[in-house]
Formats: structure tokens, sequence, C-alpha cells
């Protein structure tokens, strides 16, 4: 059979070899490091970990990043083997010896029989020959005008600037309201599709005190550049007066308060439905660098988010990605050049897990289609086939943002309205998860 190459040995890159290389197939792995350097990466190695040692939590009874653990380790995953041998104590959370993870990830790779290596920075996109693009948020500038000129302006983005999201039913409906601005729509469901929080005066100016105050992040070295056209922080827009975010995304205009008709509110937060399930919503024009800590207290402040749950928080980050809602077929693959694959970050996942996670699928996708054959993604009752249904088709293609894995992604459960808690609702998705991802390995002649 012909040879898979895969383009970056991130957390995505490492993870399809090693799935690929496995499953009988001959793998080309390309990274540009050390020789081409990034802002963040320090060494050669692969599946480096640029930030944090933690893969965050390894609950996989009641959280979602801790099932998709589990699945990536039912499937034979190197990222999550290897992380489990260089574990730190870190209470719930997995966390590892960072050096010694990338350089048994990179001993691993370089053992194996069906992979091969080549230091070069890609700078285009082939026309013929089965490929993987794992090349993360940080993909070199060429490669990046490649990409760019094969998929428009409006497809590619190098900025993320993430509002927080919501979770639907934690939102309070006795003080907010569904509404579109002006009820502007051809149907119900577009003139309620934003939900709406009001705010008193003195509600908004303690709002905006709160915002000043807040801790803030810092852009690292080299990272801003031209970013700062369309997408300003909240907290930036606040800083150029205390009336610029109440003309800018809180204007209260063309909407009624529902549950108070005669009262006009000062200001107005709008959330915006998120996944096609309706269980996320964003707040819209909300992106911010507060820090993670400080965001939760201050969103809360919103009347109708005093007891918000969010399933992520905002931030502005370099990060390349592509539109894959439009781009992108079931199987990963550009509409365009079905010759070509997308996998980690670039396809609109972030972080550690849900890249390697996104690296499985596509390893063992293109392996298969290499030998003739055709692999489904597994249900998307699972964490795999929740974020991978959710980028290639789930979320708003205008409005796509990075994601993380969490429970808003998956079919709900209990649609009924049954009375369970949430704990007891979390352990109900990744009990049915694990059926469901077992049955997919089954399929694939594995067990769990
Ligand atoms: P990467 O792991 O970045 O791998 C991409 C690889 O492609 C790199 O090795 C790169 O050298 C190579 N490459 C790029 N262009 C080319 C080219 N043209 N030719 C050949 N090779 C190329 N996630 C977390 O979970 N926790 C964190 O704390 C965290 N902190 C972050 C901090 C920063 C500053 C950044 C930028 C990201 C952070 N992330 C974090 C996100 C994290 O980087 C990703 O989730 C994860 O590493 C993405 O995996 P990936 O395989 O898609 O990309």
């Amino acid at each position: 059979t012909e040879e898979l190459h895969i383009v970056g040995g991130g957390m995505a890159g490492s993870e399809a070899a090693w799935q690929a290389a496995n499953a009988g197939i001959r793998v080309v792995l390309h990274e540009m490091r050390p020789k081409v350097e990034t802002f963040a990466h320090q060494t050669g190695n692969y599946a480096e970990m640029v930030c944090s040692n933690s893969f965050r939590s390894d609950d996989h009874e009641r959280n979602a990043v801790g099932q998709l653990h589990w699945e990536m380790g039912a499937a034979n995953g190197l990222i999550m083997d290897t992380a489990r041998k260089h574990r730190l104590p870190a209470g719930g959370a997995l966390a590892v010896d960072r050096e010694a993870f990338s350089q048994s990830v990179t001993e691993a790779l370089r053992a194996h029989e069906n992979i091969s290596f080549t230091e070069e920075e890609v700078t285009e996109l082939p026309s013929s020959g089965k490929w993987i693009f794992a090349t993360g948020p940080l993909t070199s500038e060429s490669l990046g005008k490649a990409i760019l000129q094969a998929t428009g302006e409006e497809r590619l983005a190098f900025f993320d600037a993430i509002a927080p999201i919501v979770y639907a039913d934690t939102i309070d409906m006795s003080v907010a309201w569904r509404q579109s601005r002006y009820d502007k729509g051809e149907t119900e469901e577009e003139r309620t599709a934003y939900i709406n929080c009001p705010m008193t005066k003195d509600e908004y100016e303690a709002f905006i005190d709160a915002l000043l105050a807040a801790d803030k992040t810092e852009f690292h070295e080299g990272e801003t550049a031209g970013y700062f056209d369309g997408c300003l922080p909240i907290e930036v827009m606040a800083e150029r007066g205390r009336e610029t975010l109440r003309h800018g995304p809180m204007k209260p205009v063309g909407l009624t308060n529902e549950h108070d008709p005669q009262t006009k509110a000062w200001a107005v937060v709008q959330l915006r439905r998120d996944n096609a399930l309706g269980t996320l919503y964003n707040i819209v024009g909300f992106q911010t660098k507060m820090k993670y800590g400080a965001q939760a207290d201050v969103f809360r402040m919103i009347p109708g988010l005093q007891d918000a749950k969010f399933a992520r928080l905002g931030g502005i980050h370099r990060n390349t990605f592509i539109n894959s809602p439009t781009l992108l077929d079931a199987q990963m693959r550009l509409k365009s050049h079905p010759n070509l694959r997308f996998a980690g970050q670039i396809t609109g996942v972030e972080g550690y897990v849900e890249s390697a996670a996104m690296g499985l699928l596509a390893g063992r996708m293109a392996a298969a289609e290499l030998q003739g054959r055709e692999l489904p993604p597994p249900g998307p009752e699972t964490a795999m086939g929740a974020l991978i249904t959710h980028i290639t088709g789930g979320a708003e293609a205008k409005t796509f943002q990075p994601m993380n894995v969490n429970f808003g992604l998956f079919p709900p459960i209990d649609a009924k309205g049954g009375r369970r808690g949430r704990k007891d609702r979390y352990k109900a998705y990744t009990d049915r998860a694990k059926t469901v991802f077992g049955d997919w390995l089954a399929q694939q002649g594995e067990t769990v």
C-alpha cells in the first residue's frame, strides 16, 4: 500500500502516526523542529507540551475530558499510555513529567518499524499522495499562507477570540428572556435565537468596575501582530470608556424584557446559540484576556447568569485554525482536496487531549482508507465522536471558535426532564459513551 505522510509531530501528529503505523501503514512523519522553531516550543522532541504539564481531569466517570482519556486508552493511544507512565501526583488531574513524557513519545515513534522521519518544514499543500496536516496552533507562516490560498481568507483564522460558553440549562430564565434584536428573523426560532440578560444602571456600573479591576493575562512577545482589528477584549473596550460597552455588545436597543416590559434595561448582555443541540450558548462579543479565576466571578454578576456553569471560559490567543464545519467532511478530509486530512488543534479543537484524540481518529481513518476500507467515526454519544461531530458539522460555522470537550456536545440524556442530579447525569453520559465506544472498537476487531 501507499505510504501516509503526516506533517507535524505534536500531540495530534504523533498519535496519528502511531495509530496508522500500528495498522500496518508505512508513515513518513515531517516535523520542522528543531530546525525551524515556534515561539512556544523549547525542544526538538515530539509531543512537546508547550505550557501546562497537565492533561486535565482523569475522572472518566464524571468528567468529559476524563472520558476522552478513557477512550484514548481503550484505543491504544500513545499519548495517553505514555502520560500514565510518567504521571506525577496531582489530585484528580493527569499531570506528567513533561520532559520524560515527550522523550518517551519520541523514542516510541523512533523505534517503530513502520515510521520514518524528515526534519523539514512543509510549505505547500501537495496535490498527490495521502497526507495528514497536524501543524497545530503555531503552524509555520509559509504553510499558513498555502492553506489560506486553498481555503480562502474567511476560512482560516490566525487568532482565536473566544467568548465564554455557558451551559444553557444553567441560565436563569426567570430573569433572562429569549428574543432577537428588533424581533428579526423569518421563523419563530430565529426571532427567539438570543437569550438576553438585563442590567440596571447600578449593575452596569458595578460590572464595569469589576472588568477594570480583574486580573488579565499578558500576550507573549510577538504574539499580537495583526490581531487588534475586530476582536477587542471586552476589558479593553471598557478601558476606552465606561459607556463603550453600552454602545457596543451590551447595547439595550430593540429588546423588551418579557418579565418587566415597562422598564427599559440600561444594558443587555446577549447570548447566542453555539451548537445545533442548543445546549450551549456563547456570550456575544465577550472575548477576553481576563484570567480564568476572575472570569467566572465577573460573569456571574450578570443577572440571569448568577449560577451559570461554563463549558469553556473566554480567551484570545495566537491560534491557526480552519473553519472545519464548512471545509472538512466527516472523515476530516478537505472537501476540495480529499487527499488531505487535517487533525489536531488546527481543526478547531482546543487542548492537548482533544488534539491528540483528533489525531487518533485521523490516523485510523487514513489507514483504513489506504487499505480500501472506510472507518466511520465513533457515535456522537462518545467523547471522541461528540468532538468530531461538533467540528465537522454540529458547530455554527459563522461563529466557529476552538472547542474543548464538554458534556454540552453530547446528545442530551435527560431530554424529557428527569430529575437526576448533575453528577448522576454525567455518570449516565460516560456510561453510555463507554458502551458506544466499545462497539466502535469491536467493529474494528478490538476489545476495550
Ligand atoms: P502541536 O502540538 O503544536 O504540534 C504541531 C507540530 O507541527 C509542532 O511540532 C510544529 O513544530 C509542527 N509544525 C508546524 N508547522 C509545520 C510545518 N510547516 N512543517 C512541519 N512541521 C510543522 N493546551 C493545553 O491543553 N494546555 C495548555 O496549557 C496549553 N497551553 C498553550 C500555550 C500556548 C502558548 C499555545 C500556543 C498553545 C497551548 N495549548 C495548550 C494548546 C496546545 O498547543 C495544543 O492543544 C496542542 O499542542 C495541539 O496539538 P497539535 O498536535 O494540534 O499541535
